[in-house]
């Protein structure tokens, strides 16, 4: 491109040159007879172009081939007179046909905002108005301004009709006013595909149209213009030819500051208004008086901004209007539920809050029934599909007063604070309407729910936090007493079934002290099967409440887990097992492994491993003694980061175990994802002595993907001598359960007593011990 603009600009200095070593007679002659080879060369180079491109790009092109046609053609017209009228005037009638060329540069200009919009575009018409007016002001001003200060005996205008002067000045000022245009577009509108450069040598060609036709206007009666003074109309046309044969600049603009941008674009048309304004009020101040043109400049700029303003006015309307549609669809993001468009916790909170100072209310909380079956089997897709149908059916059951939630996953509440007396009828509405099978894609799907159900107490001022904790409670409880039913809340020092078990966990858990609130910690055996000897115990927790009584790991594991407490736990546990491995150590006769269990969720949370690098250095276990093994009760939403946890727990030499694998989500993903050193086989894959074939295919499978990973497996569920024996032949190297002992306090660990010929020797693998 380069290359092509210097040998451009060579030709137009050397024709230039040309004519200046011809007798002054010969000037017109010489330079109409150039425009016309050059104006002719200029449009058909810009049709050509434009026959390969399409849309704007082809538009534009045409625009400036027939606005250049034009010019060209009354060039030949006045070769024409030239040769048959030697002394004809400087400017002609014909010609007016010049400002066919300006005319389609401007329309090739004002379809510029569709490819380069403003950083903010309301609207394309608007948009265009508004570059028009700007363009017109700015030069309008800039016109005020250099009349106010040019000598009027510059101008050598004696004896020319005003008719004449008028259309001479008038290619100056269309000049003037497409030059502000293309400046005003290469400032304030980003850059777009299309590329600067076209508009760039637009905006010089257009200068030099205008430098020629400025000192036409200045020597309009001083006969013909020197060649050098018409040099501009050989490059104009030239420059325009090189911008249609331009290529888009590859590769993507440097970002700009829109901000800034549109700060320039408000700004900009009134800075040269502004200087005009204080130069006539200099002026004015001075005593001298306003030109009429001056006057008329003057008006004509007030009335400009003033349509531009109103301008301003209907785009800030459209665009306020806009930032409100973008809050009400952000508010609406904040409350409501993606997947089902019902509202979410956050909307259910705040209007629980609201509602429980005021009026009586009753809250129903429903959580699905073995939901993660139907994810399991069917896929995410099913799933997803299976709640946006729940949750129209729970829609149906309400009086649209009452509030339907997504709280998370598969719970539902239903805020009744308009029928709060109806809650058990609504409650047993949506049990029935949920019974009903689904057919979702041609497959008949059937999903229960458990509901808890709680209604505010006068006499007891709840939070709403705390009155959500008591339906999770009452919920719970219906679980346990037999799925797909619903179960009123009893209060939080009932101990029976219905025990509010959340709020009694919280309340032994924030003591800050476990262990004085029932929290024990069990061992249990893991063995090698080649000799029966135990190489590690896993420590389990265990929870006897002073209200509820014993309550099943099970049960308060998930608890502590749905309300953020389990963490608690662990560290109790994590930090029990640490100090007692030392007394292990002695029951066994040597160190033994620690397994300790984590809850998958702590993997997507921070403090795990201050929690691990704390309890290690107040006990001073050995890191290669720990193995954390992580219980999956919930999906590990995000793999990558939990891998990225994992790696740096085993940066410390600590061990990872996936536990219950085959049970829980996704084994194979986990495992493809977490670099685990142990996966502890759930019980139910190990019956191989039950479905010697089955069982014995999938644990044969998992070993061997396991041995190829480098990864030891410890088969859980070990509860006959058969099953040791099987899983031993298999190649499995360690395994855990009731046949090794069950999980028993400190004080009653005692090496096992399996007699060693049980086991064949042929399970190589070893651990370390
Ligand atoms: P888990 O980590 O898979 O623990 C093994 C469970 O299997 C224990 O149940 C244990 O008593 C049981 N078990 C051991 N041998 C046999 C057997 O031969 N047959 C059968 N049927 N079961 C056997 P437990 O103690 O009831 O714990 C249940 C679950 O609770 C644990 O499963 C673990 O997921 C969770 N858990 C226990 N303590 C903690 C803890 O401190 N933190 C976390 N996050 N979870 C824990
Ligand atoms: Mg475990
Ligand atoms: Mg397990």
């Amino acid at each position: 491109m380069t290359a092509r603009l210097f040998v451009t600009l060579a030709v137009v200095l050397g024709v230039t040159a040309l004519g200046e070593l011809i007798e002054p007679q010969g000037w017109r002659l010489y330079t109409d007879a150039a425009q016309l080879v050059v104006g002719a060369a200029a449009a058909s180079i810009c049709l050509a172009a434009a026959r390969g491109r399409s849309g704007l790009q082809r538009r534009w092109r045409v625009l400036m081939g027939l606005g250049l046609a034009a010019w060209a053609l009354i060039r030949l017209w006045w070769l024409v007179q030239d040769v048959m009228l030697p002394d004809r005037p400087v400017t002609m009638l014909s010609d007016l046909g010049f400002f066919v060329l300006p005319a389609c540069f401007l329309l090739a200009l004002l379809h510029a905002p569709y490819t380069r919009p403003r950083p903010v575009p309301t609207s394309a018409r608007r948009d265009q108005i508004a570059l028009l007016i700007d363009s017109v002001l700015i030069a309008g001003s800039l016109l005020a301004l250099i009349w106010s200060v040019v000598p009027r005996d510059w101008f050598h205008w004696s004896g020319q009709p005003t008719g004449l002067i008028v259309a001479a000045a008038a290619y100056a000022v269309a000049d003037l006013v497409l030059v502000t245009m293309v400046g005003l577009l290469l400032l304030i509108r980003p850059d777009s595909r299309a590329g600067r450069r076209p508009l760039a040598l637009g905006g010089l060609a257009l200068l030099a149209f205008g430098v020629s036709d400025t000192l036409r206007l200045i020597h309009l009666a001083d006969g013909p213009l020197a060649p050098w003074q018409s040099a501009g109309h050989l490059l104009g046309p030239a420059l325009l030819a090189l911008a249609a044969v331009s290529r888009p600049s590859a590769g993507r603009p440097a970002p700009v500051d829109e901000g800034e941008r549109e700060w320039l674009h408000l700004l900009l048309p009134y800075v040269p208004v502004t200087a005009t304004g204080m130069m006539i009020a200099i002026n004015s101040g001075a005593g001298k008086p306003l030109s009429p043109f001056e006057a008329y400049l003057g008006w004509l700029g007030l009335g400009l901004v003033v349509a531009r303003q109103m301008f301003t006015i209907v785009d800030n309307t459209v665009l306020l209007e806009r930032v409100s549609e973008g809050q009400r669809r952000l508010h609406h993001q904040a409350y409501h539920d993606p997947l089902t468009g019902l509202a979410n916790r956050a909307l259910f909170r705040e209007r629980l809050t609201g509602a429980l100072g005021a009026k009586p209310v009753a809250v129903l909380f429903a959580d699905l029934d073995d939901f993660k079956l139907i994810n399991d089997s069917f896929g995410h897709a099913m799933g997803d599909r299976v709640l946006r149908a729940i949750a129209e059916r729970l829609q149906r059951c309400v009086s649209p007063d009452d509030l339907v939630a997504r709280l998370g996953g598969d719970e539902f509440a239903v805020l009744l604070d308009h029928t709060p007396a109806g809650a058990e009828d609504t409650g047993r509405r949506i049990l029935a309407a949920l019974r009903e099978p689904f057919v979702i894609d041609g497959r008949t799907l059937g999903v229960g729910a458990s509901i808890g159900l709680v209604a505010s107490d006068r006499e007891e001022p709840l939070t709403a936090d705390a009155l959500l904790r008591r339906a999770d409670a009452a919920m719970y409880s219906s679980k346990r007493r037999g799925k797909g039913a619903m179960a009123r809340y009893a209060g939080a020092n009932d101990g029976g079934a219905n025990a509010d078990l959340p709020h009694l966990l919280a309340q032994a858990l924030e003591s800050g002290r476990p262990a004085a609130s029932g929290f024990e910690v069990f061992y249990q055996p893991i063995v090698r099967f080649t000799d029966g000897a135990t190489v590690a115990v896993e420590a389990l927790a265990r929870w006897t409440s002073p209200v509820a009584g014993p309550v099943h790991p099970d049960v308060f594991v998930s608890v502590a887990e749905r309300t953020g407490l389990v963490a608690a736990i662990d560290d109790f546990v994590l930090n029990q097992a640490c100090v007692d491995a030392a007394a292990l150590a002695i029951v066994y006769g040597r160190p033994i492994d620690m397994h300790v269990n984590v809850s998958a969720a702590r993997l997507s949370q921070t403090g795990l491993e201050e929690s691990v690098a704390g309890a290690l250095a107040r006990t001073g276990l050995p890191a290669s003694r720990l193995v954390l093994e992580i219980t999956e009760t919930r999906r590990i939403q995000d793999l990558p980061s939990a891998a990225t946890v994992v790696e740096r727990l085993r940066s410390y030499g600590i061990r990872i175990a996936l536990d219950d694998f085959g049970s829980g989500f996704n084994a194979l993903a986990q495992l493809h994802s977490l670099p685990v050193d142990i996966v502890k086989l759930d019980a139910t894959l190990t019956d191989v002595d039950v479905a010697p074939e089955r069982a014995g295919a999938l644990c044969r499978s998992v070993l061997t993907i396991c041995t190829d990973l480098g990864i030891v497996v410890v088969a859980e569920g070990i509860e006959t001598p058969a099953r040791a024996h099987a899983l031993a032949e298999l190649g499995c190297p360690v395994g855990q359960g009731y046949l090794f002992g069950q999980p028993a306090p400190l004080h009653r660990q005692q090496p096992p007593m399996i007699p060693s010929q049980h086991i064949p020797p042929s399970s190589a693998a070893h651990l370390a011990t």
